[in-house]
């Protein structure tokens, strides 16, 4: 052990179990890849402003949660809380929106940083795989990404987990609905903090997670009831056309979510194996942000699917996933001249696209083939003075034990052979 470790609420990903994160963020990746979504990247690090206004003053991840700092030039940035800003604001200064084929579509995958209370399911820098589906408002859209979240899970063998689906309303009715639950909430008894929430960002007092201010919500006004007639054929259709892909959700009227942003739909997932930190994913339709953040009015829709929390989901499932072994032969040299000759071999391999592997360090041949056993290969290729005097290799198939001279000339041919 070395005098450092990883910081509070971090941890660091590391072979074996490093190949399960890999894995799913593929399998994330791949429904998106396939439905003409295309890969976006942005910088680690955005203008604080952007959050503020992108995500919303009022919400833990903007006034708690941010790593914000100034840097030495004075510009005030701060470590990427969250996605959807940031592609959005790649994609409005790259003018992707002008090239006249809206939808934009595109997928990410990255670490997101949140200064937060680290427990299981909850750390202060995670990793997430989103999806933004920019410049269409079409009911199509939304069911879209909810199908391709839902396939994402389903490829990976979780079954356990749930949609939740809600409608937010839109600048016609969320208002009088907001001034109806105001008015609720002020009748009830809480501290002083949540009071002032109240006044800022009702809706957000719907997702308080304590028990005595639950309770207090169970006669709370549903947005459900106040929706306008369009919002409503909106959400509708959204419904239909889930259904009809044979995908099952509930609809959960109380579904808010921490983000300032979203209009109409909303949905997350939610895994019933992990405790308090069930959300494995969320998302929703954002028409607003693009003019919040002071561009064209561009309504959208997106998802960010957690990768921390999926990889836990899947322990809590007992679903381990079938990953190719990384190494599929093993060279073992034993003395200087087979390790020349062997090494040729290994790269010779390695050019022709065998995943190959060498006992490096002069190790005998019982550590050596310790070591071939824990690399997972299928084949171990070993030579020895006598080989070599003999122009052979010993090829073993680790599965059956069986072991065969070839010859060095046509060794590469023969594993090639065997390995397709
Ligand atoms: P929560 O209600 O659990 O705080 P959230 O609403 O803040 O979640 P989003 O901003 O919607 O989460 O992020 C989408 C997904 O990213 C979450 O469903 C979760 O899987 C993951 N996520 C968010 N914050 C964290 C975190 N601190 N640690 C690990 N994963 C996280
Ligand atoms: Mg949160």
């Amino acid at each position: 052990m070395s005098t450092f470790k990883a910081p509070k609420g971090t941890y660091d990903l590391i072979p074996p179990d490093s190949a399960t994160y890999l894995a799913v963020r593929e399998a994330i990746a791949a429904p998106l890849r396939n439905s003409g979504y295309g890969y976006i990247e942005t910088p680690g690090f955005e203008s604080v402003e952007l959050f503020a206004r992108g995500v919303g003053e009022s919400t833990d991840i903007v006034t708690k949660e941010m790593y914000a700092f100034e840097t030495k030039g004075g510009d005030r940035l701060a470590l990427r809380p969250e996605g959807t800003a940031s592609v959005l604001r790649a994609a409005l200064e790259a003018n992707l929106h002008k090239a006249g084929n809206l939808p934009v579509k595109l997928w990410y995958s990255g670490s997101y940083y949140r200064y937060e209370r680290p427990q299981k399911g909850r750390y202060r820098h995670f990793s997430q795989v989103g999806a933004e589906a920019i410049g269409a408002e079409d009911p199509a859209l939304d069911a879209e990404l909810i199908i391709l979240g839902d396939q994402a899970y389903r490829s990976l063998g979780l079954r356990n987990f749930r949609i939740l689906l809600n409608s937010l309303g839109d600048k016609e009715c969320r208002p009088v609905y907001r001034t109806a639950l105001q008015d609720f909430l002020r009748g009830l008894s809480l501290d002083e903090d949540t009071l002032r929430r109240a006044e800022i960002n009702p809706l957000r007092v719907l997702d308080d997670k304590r028990g005595d201010v639950q309770k207090q919500l169970v006669g709370a006004p549903l947005l459900r009831d106040y929706l306008c007639d369009a919002c409503k054929a909106y959400h509708e259709e959204v419904r239909e056309l889930i259904t009809a892909a044979g995908v099952s959700f509930e609809d959960d009227p109380k579904l808010v979510r921490g983000l300032d942003y979203y209009t109409r739909t909303t949905f997350e997932f939610v895994h019933d194996g992990l405790g308090s930190q069930s959300a494995v994913g969320g998302g929703g339709r954002y028409d607003g942000l693009s003019e919040m953040i002071g561009g064209p009015a561009l309504p959208s829709v997106g998802w960010a699917l957690g990768v921390d929390r999926t990889v836990l989901a899947l322990e809590a499932e007992g679903v381990s996933l079938e990953l190719p072994a990384s190494t599929s032969v093993f060279a073992v040299p034993l003395g200087d001249e087979a390790r020349r000759m062997l090494f040729g071999v290994v790269t010779e391999l390695r050019k022709v696209g065998v995943a190959a592997d060498f006992s490096y360090g002069g190790k005998g041949l019982k550590g050596a083939m310790k070591n071939a056993n824990r690399s997972g290969a299928r084949y171990t290729v070993v030579a020895g003075e006598r080989d070599l005097a003999d122009g052979v290799v010993q090829l073993k198939d680790m599965e059956s034990g069986e072991q065969v001279a070839v010859g060095v000339n046509e060794i590469v041919a023969e594993l090639e052979a065997r390995l397709s």
